[in-house]
Formats: structure tokens, C-alpha cells, sequence
């Protein structure tokens, strides 16, 4: 169906979405569907986000493959296979470039387009979006689509950038980079630093692991999805789509109604052995006994199990000791999906080194340089440095563009001490900017397609109402916002999740910012958000205010401007 929009301004595009990554794609499919004129600007090269950034060894989801893929069009649910049950990303990249050409997307986004400001033009109602280079797009509504960790972040060191090898982080992996044969070092063991390590660790002549906390890591259970798994699976897509519409984070997994005290010790044992043993993907985090993730003694007993597994995998006990998590219990932050992390530790020309006890203390030109206390220091002399050092996440994308609303006021200032949301979706003060994967959005700990589904959905269906009612202004009530921030902090402390030092609650070393916890993601669930976006539908947008151009024009008079 498509809608008669309201073009009342001098604006070059109606609608206009910064990122041509899984969401950015989907919202650009559906707004062409409604007919309103939309375009979209990457700063990349090329589409797909994340999947167009991160291109290291051995990245690839741990959502199950048939679950990270869009749901809307049945004609392409039957046109793709999935090769692998986690497919690595260069497939995925695949399955975003299949799907941009198949809905002919390509010639309505600008790449190497990178926004650098955008600017609230009150009296016009436009945003006034400025690319590098210069160009200016005004566009009437302005829908952010940036990704949740798009900015990489690195050790604030000394030396960093006078090595004469390869230095990388995982997001900016030059294409050409081949590591066989090269002394290489990795610093961090979040997600992105077991796939790496476990990638390369065969493959290099020497592999030095540089790491501060080590993080908990769950088996993967990868496998291979032949014709006939792909048949079924995809005679089952309705089932499927259907049972991860229900679940929390939507995957296929769903906490245990059952609580671990609700069994035998036996009986948890040997459950947790089989969630570890017979590749269950998330399910030992995501599809566990229900109190393993809310309370500290079952999530104890949990971690002490995963811990036993880990020290049965890797044969020096010290090694095994430090790849233990000491600082959080299992789940506690996001958990890595690995296929041989721990065996990688067994190798001879692997070295795991404890920056708690030795600090990294400067890049050097040939390498990195460790203060080993005292005084002395020890030299690795390396060929490739690789940072899997995290993002700046969540608020980074946001903060990188200056966005000025209402009064000048800038959206990095007004999150300065964390991010406020309306419903997540908007931020009082910046009327007809709209955030589809942004802070406090059910969006954002969702397995990615499932969540940014919802809101794009939600956004369209918006889009479809203002067009209808004449609506050109649209800006989140700022009671509502503090409503919304204040559900989010209380839902998300039932879970031990909200509780650890990670990007989901605003922690990375590397910022210039003070370490408190932000109220960064939502963990009330899917289904919840999606309900509570649904509801400002039903019931006329109770946490907005929208006004037609008539009533801006009353507004303004009545305030004598
Ligand atoms: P991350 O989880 O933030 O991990 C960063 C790692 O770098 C941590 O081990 C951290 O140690 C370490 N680190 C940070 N700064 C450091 C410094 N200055 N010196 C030494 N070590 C430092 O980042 P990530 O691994 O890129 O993962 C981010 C998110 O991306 C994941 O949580 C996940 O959501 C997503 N991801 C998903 C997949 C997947 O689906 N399979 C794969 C990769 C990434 P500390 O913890 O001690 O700070």
C-alpha cells in the first residue's frame, strides 16, 4: 500500500536513513513499499554494517542462521540457503547483498557517504544532515540505523601507531591481510577475540594473547546444513519465526520455566553436560534453568561447572586458572560462542599473557612492550598487532555525529551522563529524529533481525500515520522519557546481566569517561517491547506529541514567535 505524503517543505528527501546495515536495509525496503521518497547514506564502501566491517578470520553470529535473516518476503525465504548452521560472514554478507539486489535497494543509498552533523532547523522542520565533503541533505525525518558497535575503540597506549607491522583492530581487518606464518598478537578475549584466536592460532607462526579479564565462552555447535536440514528447516520457517517472536532475545532458545532448585544436583549436572556437549549453541546461557542468570547461587554453581569443563580442556592448570572469568559469573556479561578456543591453549606456539599482572606498557616499533614490575620490562617482537579490543558502544555511532536539536542543543551534551530515551526510540529535544537501533531500544539485545524487525515495523507504521494525519513534527514527551529510563534501569536489574562491568552497561577502559554504569540496552525482552510499541500505536502516541503543520503554526502563535 502506498501513501500520499505531505510535502509542505523545501526538503530533498522525506525520509532519510543513516546506515545501509541489516536495519537500514529492512527500513528501506518497507518505506519504498509505503512510497514515500527515502534515501539512504553508509559511511562504507558497501552495504551490510557490521558484516561489511567486520571481516577478521573466523567471525561469524551465534544466532542460528535461519533465525538472522529477514522474515518479510516468502519469495526469499525460499530463494536463500543457508550453507552453515552459524554462517561466517562473508555468507552473511552474501544473504545482504542477495537481498539488495533482489529488492533493487542499491540505487537508493549514497556509500562513502559519512554524516558528520545534522542540525534541527525548527522553522523549516527539517534536519539539515551534512555529509564529509559537504554535500547537505535536508530531509524531514532523519531514521538511525548506525549499528550498535560501529566504533572500534583502542588501548589508549603509548606507541600505538609507530609499529612498523600490521596493526588492526578486528573491525577494520584489511582484506589483504594474511597472518600465516607471522608473529601475531591479539589483545582481548571478548567475542571477536576468541573467533579470531581460534582462527589463526594453527595457521601463525606465533600467537601471543593479550589478556586483562578473561571472559566466559560457551560451545558453538557448528555444523554443516546440507540439502536436506536446509528442506526441513525451511518448511519449518513458520514455526520458527513464530517460536522466536516469543522468546526473550529472540532465538531460538528460551529460559527454562524450571529453576535449578527445582532438581536433583544430578540432574543439573547432567543437563549442563549436555547443553555443553551436543552443540546447543546459547542454550546454556539463553535456554538455561531460569534463576541461573537472576540470582548468585545458582549462577555460581553454573559458573563452577563451565569453569570444570574449562580446566579439563586446557592441559597447563595456570593457563586454565587465567582463563577462567574471576570477575563475573557465567552470563553475567555476553557470553563467546567457540569452537576449540580453549584446545588453542595447548598449542606450543601459543602464549597467553596476563595483562592484570603485566601491563601492556607501549607499542614499540617492533612490537609490544610489558612491564613486568620493578622496573623490568619483557619485548615481544610481533608482526601483527590485532586489537579485538571492543566498541564504543551503543551511544559511540551517535556521539561521532554532531546532532543538534531544538535550541542548538547537542544529543552528545544531553547523554553526556548517559542516554535517555523516549520508548527508545526518540530523545526529547530532537523532534523527527528516530534511533531503530539506538540506546534502551528492545532492538539492541535481541538476535539482531528478530529485534530491528519490531521497531522498523513499528517505525513504519508510524511513517504510514504521520503521512495520513498530516503530522510534521513528531518529538517524545520528556515525562515519558524519564518513565521509559526508569522501567529500563528497574527491569534490567532482575537480571545479574545489568550488574557487570561490559558495553551492555556502559564500561570500556578506553573511553574518556567516567566509569559508571548507563542504562544502555533493554533487557525486558522482545515481546514486552514490542507490546509496549504497539500500545503508542492503540492508543494515539501517549508518549509523543504530534502536531500537523496547522497546529505548528497555532503553537508558534500562541508563544507570540
Ligand atoms: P568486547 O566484548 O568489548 O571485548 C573487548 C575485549 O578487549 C575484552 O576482553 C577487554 O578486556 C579487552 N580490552 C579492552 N580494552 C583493552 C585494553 N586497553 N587493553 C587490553 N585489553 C583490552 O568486544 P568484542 O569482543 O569486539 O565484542 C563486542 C560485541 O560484539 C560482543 O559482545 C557481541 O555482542 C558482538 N560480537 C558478536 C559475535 C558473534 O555473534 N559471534 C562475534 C563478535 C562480536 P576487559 O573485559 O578486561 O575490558
Amino acid at each position: 500500500m502506498t501513501v500520499q505524503t505531505t510535502r509542505t517543505h523545501d526538503a530533498d528527501v522525506d525520509y532519510l536513513i543513516i546506515g545501509a546495515g541489516v536495519c537500514g536495509l529492512y527500513q528501506l525496503h518497507q518505506l519504498l513499499e509505503l512510497g514515500v521518497s527515502v534515501r539512504v547514506v553508509d559511511s562504507n564502501a558497501g552495504l551490510g554494517g557490521t558484516w561489511y566491517n567486520n571481516r577478521y578470520p573466523g567471525c561469524r553470529f551465534d544466532s542460528e542462521s535461519y533465525t538472522y535473516q529477514y522474515s518479510f518476503s516468502q519469495e526469499l525465504l525460499d530463494e536463500w540457503d543457508w550453507k552453515e548452521r552459524f554462517a561466517p560472514q562473508p555468507e552473511t554478507l552474501s544473504y545482504l547483498e542477495f537481498v539488495a539486489d533482489k529488492f533493487d535497494l542499491r540505487r537508493h543509498i549514497t556509500f562513502n557517504a559519512s554524516v558528520q552533523a545534522a542540525e534541527w532547523l525548527e522553522d523549516d522542520l527539517l534536519w539539515l544532515v551534512t555529509l564529509a565533503g559537504g554535500e547537505q541533505v535536508r530531509a524531514r525525518f532523519v531514521l538511525c540505523a548506525m549499528g550498535l558497535l560501529s566504533v572500534p575503540t583502542y588501548p589508549r597506549v603509548e606507541g600505538r601507531g609507530t609499529f612498523r607491522g600490521v596493526e588492526t583492530h578486528t573491525f577494520d581487518w584489511p582484506e589483504d591481510l594474511d597472518v600465516t606464518g607471522k608473529r601475531v598478537a591479539v589483545i582481548g578475549t571478548g567475542a571477536s577475540g576468541v573467533q579470531v584466536i581460534t582462527d589463526v592460532a594453527d595457521k601463525v607462526a606465533s600467537l601471543t594473547v593479550l589478556q586483562r579479564d578473561a571472559n566466559w565462552c560457551a560451545p558453538l555447535g557448528n555444523q554443516e546444513i546440507d540439502a536436506e536440514e536446509m528442506a526441513r528447516l525451511r518448511a519449518s520457517y513458520d514455526e520458527i519465526f513464530a517460536w522466536c517472536r516469543d522468546t526473550p532475545a529472540g532465538f531460538v532458545h528460551r529460559p527454562d520455566r524450571v529453576l535449578s532448585t527445582d532438581v536433583t544436583r544430578e540432574e543439573r549436572l547432567a543437563h549442563w553436560n549436555d547443553l555443553y556437549d551436543n552443540g546447543h549453541g546459547a542454550a546454556l546461557y539463553m535456554g538455561n534453568y531460569r534463576d541461573t542468570m537472576m540470582e548468585a547461587g545458582p549462577n555460581k554453581e553454573l559458573s563452577e561447572f563451565v569453569a570444570d569443563r574449562i580446566r579439563q580442556r586446557v592441559k597447563d592448570p595456570e593457563v586454565a586458572e587465567l582463563l577462567i572469568p574471576k570477575d563475573h559469573g557465567f552470563g553475567n556479561k555476553r557470553v563467546a560462542g567457540e569452537s576449540g578456543f580453549y584446545e588453542v591453549f595447548n598449542q606450543d606456539n601459543v602464549e597467553l599473557v596476563d595483562l592484570m599482572a603485566h601491563p601492556i606498557q607501549a607499542v614499540t616499533e617492533t612490537g609490544v612492550r610489558l612491564d613486568l614490575g620493578n622496573g623490568e620490562t619483557r619485548d615481544i617482537e610481533l608482526d601483527v598487532i590485532v586489537y579485538a579490543t571492543g566498541f564504543d558502544a551503543v551511544t559511540g555511532p551517535f556521539d561521532r555525529i554532531d546532532f543538534r536539536g531544538v535550541d542548538g542543543v547537542r544529543l552528545k551534551d544531553r547523554w553526556a551522563d548517559g542516554p535517555e530515551t523516549c520508548v527508545g526510540v526518540q530523545a526529547t529535544g530532537f523532534p523527527n529524529l528516530f534511533m531503530l537501533v539506538g540506546p534502551q531500544s528492545g532492538s539492541a539485545t535481541a538476535n539482531f533481525p528478530r529485534g530491528i524487525e519490531d521497531v522498523v515495523n513499528w517505525m513504519t507504521d508510524t511513517v504510514r500515520h504521520m503521512e495520513a494525519e498530516g503530522i510534521v513534527r513528531f518529538e517524545g514527551r520528556r515525562d515519558a522519557e524519564l518513565a521509559w529510563v526508569e522501567h529500563v534501569r528497574e527491569i534490567n536489574g532482575l537480571l545479574l546481566l545489568a550488574h557487570s562491568k561490559s558495553w551492555f552497561n556502559g564500561h570500556n577502559i578506553n573511553l574518556d569517561r567516567d566509569d559508571k554504569p548507563r542504562v544502555m540496552v533493554y533487557l525486558g525482552g522482545a515481546p514486552r517491547y514490542r507490546r509496549r510499541l504497539q500500545e503508542e500505536i492503540d492508543q494515539g502516541y501517549p508518549s509523543f506529541e504530534l502536531r500537523t503543520a496547522d497546529e505548528v503554526a497555532a503553537a508558534k502563535a500562541g508563544a507570540g514567535v
